[in-house]
């Protein structure tokens, strides 16, 4: 990238460059955009610079805000920064767009106070929502209304004309459909009672539109799969809310969803990316099952563009610590009788092998969800299989959270070159019950960021959104000071494993562009690098910690352009 400023080097070359010296001068002066007077943290240097310049979305430079300055253009964008600090736009290495997608673009009804104000809100909706399309989600409550009164289909059909409606309750376990969703399932007074659940009735026998737990599926299975359109539309809501974020690239995880819906995602980001819609950078990582495939067809890791790419394979090793499904080498300390699980696919752990080595051989990266210490254990195990039998190359093998970790295991994650992907706002949800599930001496090697980071392991953040806030910010502020947020432990829940700010802006950035394979061009400013570049409210290298939760995202740059303004119209 800064090849040419060796060439004056040659004795030869003065002569012959002397025209394409020109050209390179002038080139040097035609910065599109410069950002000065503030303290721009590069990521490779120990002191901030004052300033940067862009040039057709790639750093120019970075220096004082005088020689900066100079770089500029006629006509060139100037943004003062007022001594704000200057970051390399975030990565967030672990999402899933076609959940959290689909609530972005969905009704949101949590908060309305009562029964007027939940059919205003949903008929508002409904006129702007596609002619047909399911409503679907929306979160309402009843016990907040007022007066508390469950409501039936006849208080929404009027307002919802032309869409199937079928909104859940918070607590997933009722929904109320409309009268065109209910005609669509092909529900009646005919339709029987359901053993574990309910269809409310009216006197006359009529569903009221309110259906309970197993009565549900009678009215879902009724939504046809999403579409490309609709993949479409979760990208571009996800773009918005990753803009406001500081979010520039993005890590997104198969859900062991269909292997439909992985290629319609495929395709919606093709279409995306031809428009020109397509603004955020993503890896889009496909269900291990697809590796096969994949191999035949002699796709490799990190093919595609930097706004795109394919060739990470997910898989799972066990469940989750909520569900108590994450699976351990000892029983659950609140439950004797449970060891979690193995995942349905970690249950044959020869031929979940052999399908990672078939994809690993092919040159393709395996990111693998582990929770529990006996789920990592059996990754590591995997990982170090692979690399006996196979030889060491640059593989970057990634276990996605890494939550609970054998203590012998923490040093593995160096010693095997796998990135440790985790998301530390679950350290700050989770921690606040994770004792009762796990005991006081397996809780020390949870969420042990700072651990594996010590023991020179790769440890990239993310979110895991939906499940948690699209916010590195959050992130950050979550792995510096390990405060629960029921604010049980002002001092951080297991202390000991607090990063450094330093450390977790890193892990957002470089760290997270390494586990995609793309440290080459993005995750610090230097020249030639992508000008993806995140303008922060306040300096939170010089803050306290604590205060980290209250800094704003003042301005978002993607590829050299500004994408959006806090209280701005971009
Ligand atoms: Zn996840």
């Amino acid at each position: 990238m800064r090849g040419h400023v060796n060439l004056s080097r040659h004795a030869l070359l003065p002569l012959l460059l002397f025209p394409f010296m020109a050209v390179t001068a002038q080139a040097q002066s035609s910065a599109d955009l410069v950002l000065a007077g503030g303290k721009v943290w590069t990521g490779t240097e120990s002191a901030p610079q004052e300033a940067i310049a862009i040039r057709d979305g790639r750093i120019l430079a970075t220096g004082s805000s005088a020689a900066m300055l100079k770089l500029a253009a006629p006509g060139a964008t100037i943004v003062q920064l007022h001594e704000r600090l200057v970051l390399p736009g975030f990565n967030d290495a672990h999402v899933h767009v076609q959940i959290g997608g689909a609530d972005l673009v969905g009704v949101h009804l949590t908060d309305t106070k009562s029964q007027a104000e939940f059919r205003e809100r949903l008929a508002a909706f409904a006129r702007s929502a596609p002619k047909g399309s399911w409503i679907l989600n929306g979160m309402w409550d009843q016990e907040r209304w007022t007066p508390i009164a469950l409501p039936s289909h006849e208080l929404i059909d009027d307002v919802t004309p032309d869409n199937p409606v079928a909104i859940a309750r918070t607590d997933l376990h009722m929904i109320l459909a409309n009268a065109v969703a209910m005609k669509l399932a092909g529900v009646d007074r005919n339709t029987k009672d359901v053993p574990g659940g309910v269809i409310q009735r009216d006197a006359n026998g009529n569903p009221t539109g309110i259906f309970k737990d197993a009565a549900v599926p009678l009215i879902l299975s009724a939504v046809p799969p999403a579409t490309e359109a609709d993949m479409e539309r979760y990208f571009l809501a996800t773009q918005k809310l990753a803009y406001e974020n500081g979010v520039t690239s993005i890590q997104d995880m198969a859900i062991g969803s269909t292997d439909t819906e992985s290629h319609l995602k495929l395709r919606a980001l093709q279409s995306l990316a031809r428009e020109g819609k397509l603004k955020l950078r993503v890896a889009e990582c496909l269900p291990l099952r697809d590796g096969k495939q994949m191999a035949e067809l002699g796709i490799e890791a990190n093919l595609g563009n930097d706004l795109f790419h394919i060739g990470c394979l997910k898989s799972f090793a066990d469940g989750g610590l909520g569900a108590s499904t994450a699976w351990f080498t000892e029983p659950y300390t609140n439950n004797p009788a449970n060891y979690g699980i193995a995942s349905d696919t970690m249950q044959h752990p020869e031929e979940m092998y052999a399908e990672m080595k078939l994809a690993d051989q092919a040159g393709l990266q395996l990111i693998t969800h582990a929770i529990g210490d006996r789920g990592n254990h059996a990754v590591l195990d995997f990982y170090e299989r692979l690399e006996k039998e196979d030889g060491v190359r640059d593989r970057r093998s990634r276990i996605e959270h890494a939550q609970t970790l054998l203590p012998g295991d923490i040093s593995r994650f160096a010693q095997l070159h796998i990135v440790a992907s985790v998301q530390p706002f679950h350290a700050i949800d989770d921690g606040r019950w994770a004792e009762t599930r796990l005991g006081p001496e397996r809780i020390k090697t949870t969420y042990a960021f700072r651990s594996l980071m010590d023991s020179g392991a790769m440890v990239a953040f993310g979110s895991d959104w939906p499940v948690a806030p699209l916010s590195p910010l959050t992130g950050i502020y979550a792995a510096t000071t390990r405060r629960t947020i029921d604010g049980k432990n002002p001092n951080g829940w297991m202390p000991q494993e607090k990063v450094t700010v330093e450390q977790a802006v890193k892990a957002y950035t470089f760290n997270a562009a390494y586990a995609e394979r793309e440290e080459t061009i993005k995750g610090v400013l230097q020249p030639g690098y992508l000008a993806d570049i995140i303008v922060l409210s306040e300096d939170i290298f010089r803050i306290a910690p604590v205060d980290i939760q209250k800094v704003k995202v003042d301005l978002t740059i993607f590829d050299g352009r500004i994408v959006y303004e806090r209280g701005g119209t971009k």
